[in-house]
């Protein structure tokens, strides 16, 4: 897929073709490789990726105390990695990194690869860990956007609304209604950010002043907003773009019934950025190769094929400063057969979710649990709702409502609930005004304390 949209040039006088200066020239040259690279065969690109990591692993024994201490686990001799070789690389869980979290970060980050930047993420147990990004990952992060934005005909010279965790900068801009530049290079458009953590209503209204051609924010935030903003609300709008939770089918379905628009969905972490992206043609997603290597593995670690569902471990091929190698998220996802559109980046066809957000029946099966908010609002005026897995036996369902509910609504909401996660859990209710959102603004319709 080409643009015809053409880059700022930073030379006088010099419109087109476009000299760019020199970040957004080092942006649009790796842009450049990608736009080739999608293209190759699987083969190729893990013989690239297996290169790069080679060279990560080589650079993290050498520099980083926790790979530097376990050395034989991670490189038993010299030469090229080959696929066997890494297999066997061991598993690093969330949990390890969270406890030995300062013995990850490099001593010896190479020159080139700094400015560092902290990026937090949240565990299970509500843990803080602090990665350091750099500019290598910074740089990765904005060809990755551009890729995405050229996959999905973006046009650059509209409005952008993006409703996310805002900080410092952003902040004030996102209070003040300040749009800046969208992509990065390139010129005319305007992003608004907005504050996720403002009202709903709040939100609606600088949606409507904004008029933006493209929505992006977390799937369940537009669940939120489609209770009350119409099509004729946003008449500029050309789709939604969603990332950061895992996306609820329905919801799609829902955004082409309220907004008439199609919703593009993209798989992140907030450890490594955008890890895969929906391919242009279909729903699915597509592995972001040249970033990561994101392996989908059964229990005993052996590699599901297409159709399976298993659990997705991540190694950031550019991350030096903290290099996160065979990184088992907490994430599922489901394999797919290689596209149709030609790409042979590899295809994941769900994601599922993590696994703090899977109902356990009390036969001890596991599944993600389907409730859809908007049955809930059919019923009775539920603004949003959460379900927490207590015990075995025992869910409680979290209700923001916008007045109290009548005995027929209970229990016209016990039975949905109830159908929807398959079993006749003992189920009990409370009331909330506002539900907290993680440290990265994430909001989870599902918990499990099990
Ligand atoms: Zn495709």
């Amino acid at each position: 897929m080409t643009s015809l949209e053409v880059p700022i040039s930073a030379v006088p006088g010099i419109t087109w073709p476009a000299v760019p200066d020199a970040n957004s020239s080092e942006i649009l040259a790796l842009a450049y490789q990608l736009a080739q690279s999608e293209w190759w065969t699987p083969d190729l690109l893990v013989a690239r990726q297996l290169a790069q990591a080679g060279e990560l692993l080589a650079h993290a024994t050498r520099s980083v105390p926790y790979y530097r201490d376990r050395i034989d686990g991670y490189i038993s001799s010299t030469g090229t990695l080959t696929s066997e070789r890494w297999r066997s690389t061991p598993i690093l869980s969330r949990a390890v990194l969270q406890e030995y979290a300062d013995r990850f970060k490099s001593e010896a980050l190479p020159k080139a690869h700094a400015p560092v930047s902290q990026i937090s993420t949240s565990g299970s147990t509500g843990r803080v860990v602090t990665i350091l990004g750099t500019k290598m990952t910074a740089l990765m992060n904005a060809a990755v956007g551009l890729r995405y934005h050229q996959w999905h005909q973006r046009e650059f010279g509209k409005v952008v609304a993006s409703i996310q965790v805002v900080k410092g900068n952003r902040a004030e801009a996102a209070a003040a209604g300040k749009a800046s530049p969208w992509v990065p290079g390139y010129g005319g458009g305007t992003i608004f950010y907005c504050d996720i953590n403002e009202t709903v209503s709040a939100q609606a209204e600088r949606l409507k002043k904004y008029n933006p051609s493209y929505l992006f924010a977390y799937p369940s935030t537009i669940d939120a907003l489609l209770e009350c903003l119409e099509r004729t609300d946003l008449p500029a709008l050309i789709h939604v773009a969603t990332l950061g939770e895992a996306l609820d089918a329905e919801l799609r379905g829902r955004v082409r019934a309220v907004w008439d628009v199609p919703l593009v969905d993209a798989y992140s972490a907030t450890e490594a950025g955008m890890l895969a992206l929906q391919c242009p043609d279909h729903e699915h997603y597509h592995v972001q190769s040249e970033r990561c290597i994101l392996e989908v593995l059964r229990e005993d670690g052996s590699a599901c094929p297409p159709g399976e569902t298993g659990r997705v471990v991540i190694t950031d091929l550019h991350n030096f400063a903290v290099p996160l190698i065979r990184y088992e998220i907490g994430d599922y996802a489901e394999v797919g057969d290689l596209c149709s559109c030609g790409r042979g980046l590899p295809v994941l066809t769900r994601v599922a979710g993590r696994v703090r957000n899977m109902l356990t029946l009390p036969n001890g099966d596991k599944k993600w649990p389907r409730f859809g908010s908007a049955r809930l609002a059919g019923i009775a005026p539920v603004k949003q709702a959460q379900l927490v897995q207590k015990s075995l036996n025992e869910i409680e369902a979290r209700l923001s409502v916008e007045r109290p509910l009548t005995l027929d609504e209970t229990t016209k909401l016990r039975e949905t609930i109830l159908n929807g996660l398959g079993h006749s859990f003992d189920l009990t209710f409370s009331f909330v005004d506002v539900f907290p959102r993680t440290v990265n603004g994430k909001f989870e319709d599902f918990q499990s304390l099990l």
